[in-house]
């Protein structure tokens, strides 16, 4: 509007709207072009990826195997407490690096992406906020080292979506909460040394009578279910947390008592910034594949990259992959900037997750039947992104926290 303003010799006012506009595009690019410490954390994690990850991925996928070994050496580098203040031995970054550290070790594994997401946001990001004093020295600390690593207790066999419904009960008996319900898929179980844990203290109050607690693993009363045996990320473990008469000290109350599901969905808030991460990182690691790909295989005489029905395809995939991105960098900065995430948290969520699926599906088309087989990275990116629009709220739950939100916002 300014440049047709200007070209009609709209005079002072409208070169002022250009150059207003101008300075305001320089500051949208600034804000797109990461700061430095970021390309070089960028730089670091991706080198960390290709040497460390890339070469055993495949391997860790197909003996469902803990990447123990990476774990320890992603604790050494500050990557599994990122945005811990220091003075709990985490290395004190913001939203924004986390995000790219995720993609970019989900972009070698996607096993350990979600290994250390849940880590960061899901066991660590809710003790930081809701924790006492006492509380974050005694569970944080020991969980940014990758020695130990938690997890996070949420959904039960018989409600994941409608969290509020939750089953598990704690009871107080003198001096001990007493626990007692099944937990269903919670990541890491098998590796976690301790667990966020949500039960109903008060069952008139519904979702206001649930409460968060903090379980140490192993514990007596505490069984781990079978191994689940996944599509994808099969290098992290999946189980149910079988509480039975399970007793941990009062002390171990996370917030206050009934705080529990507004202390699950801000955690799932930050969580779903860190699934959107792992979601881009699937994706460009299956662009990178299918780029390579076409390139270098002939079809016809010439490399297939020279077709349009490929470029096509290509085109496509950036472009999803480029606004997910953009989508998640914006959340994690709205979150470190103070100001409210949700439904934007939900639409990176959303628009990485569903990104990912239909890049991995395009990679395998464009990678034909080299695409389906184990030699190559393409199916397990394909297998690796599904989850992504499963867990932490589906797609579906994404939809209706966006639409709830923007319902909120209109009626003000
Ligand atoms: C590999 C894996 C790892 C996981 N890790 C964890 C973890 O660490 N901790 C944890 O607590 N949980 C974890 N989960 C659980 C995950 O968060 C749930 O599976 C997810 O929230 C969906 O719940 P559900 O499986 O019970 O599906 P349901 O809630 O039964 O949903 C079934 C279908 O109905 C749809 N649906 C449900 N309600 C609505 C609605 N109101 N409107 C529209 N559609 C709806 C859903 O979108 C879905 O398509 C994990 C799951 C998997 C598979």
């Amino acid at each position: 509007m300014a440049a047709t303003l200007l070209a009609r010799g709209g005079g002072a006012a409208a070169r002022a709207l250009t150059f207003g506009c101008l300075r305001q595009l320089h500051t949208v690019y600034q804000t797109v072009e990461l700061p430095e410490t970021h390309q070089m954390l960028r730089q670091t994690c991706r080198d960390f990826a290709e040497k460390e990850l890339v070469p055993i991925a495949a391997q860790l996928d197909k003996e469902h195997r803990f990447p123990a070994e990476q774990v320890k050496k992603m604790g050494a580098l500050g990557l599994l407490a990122m945005d811990v203040p220091e003075e709990y031995k985490g290395a004190g970054l913001d939203y924004l690096a986390y995000s790219i550290a995720v993609e970019e070790i989900s972009r070698g594994c996607a096993s350990t992406g979600v290994i250390m997401s849940v880590n960061n946001s899901l066991y660590l990001g809710p003790l930081l906020k809701f924790g006492s004093e006492e509380q974050k020295h005694q569970w944080i600390a020991p969980f940014t080292s990758g020695d130990k690593i938690g997890c996070f207790a949420l959904s039960e066999p018989g409600n994941g979506s409608d969290a509020g419904a939750a089953s598990t009960v704690a009871r107080l008996d003198g001096n001990e909460w007493v626990l007692n319900g099944t937990k269903a898929w919670i990541t890491n179980a098998w590796d976690a040394s301790a667990v966020v844990v949500f039960a109903t203290t008060d069952k008139s109050q519904k979702h206001k009578g649930i409460s968060a607690f903090l379980v140490p693993m192993p514990t007596p009363g505490l069984s781990l279910g079978k191994k689940e045996d996944k599509l994808g990320i099969r290098a992290s473990s999946t189980a149910n947390l079988i509480f039975e008469d399970c007793r941990i000290p009062k002390a171990n109350l996370l917030g206050q008592q009934g705080m529990g599901f507004k202390i699950a969905m801000q955690t799932l808030d930050s969580g779903r910034i860190g699934i959107a991460s792992q979601a881009l990182g699937i994706a460009q690691g299956a662009l990178d594949c299918a780029v390579d790909y076409a390139e270098k295989r002939l079809a016809f005489g010439s490399p297939i990259s020279k077709l349009q029905a490929i470029q096509f395809k290509l085109a496509d995939m950036a472009l999803a992959l480029e606004g997910a991105r953009l989508l998640t960098w914006r959340a994690a900065m709205l979150k470190d900037n103070g100001k409210p995430y949700t439904k934007e948290a939900a639409m990176a969520k959303l628009a990485a997750s569903e990104a990912a699926t239909a890049i991995s599906h395009q990679a395998i088309q464009i990678l034909g039947g080299m695409g389906y087989v184990t030699e190559m990275p393409a199916e397990r990116h394909y297998r690796d992104a599904r989850i992504t629009e499963i867990y932490e709220g589906t797609s579906e739950i994404q939809r209706l926290v966006i639409a709830g939100q923007l319902l909120k916002e209109y009626r003000g």
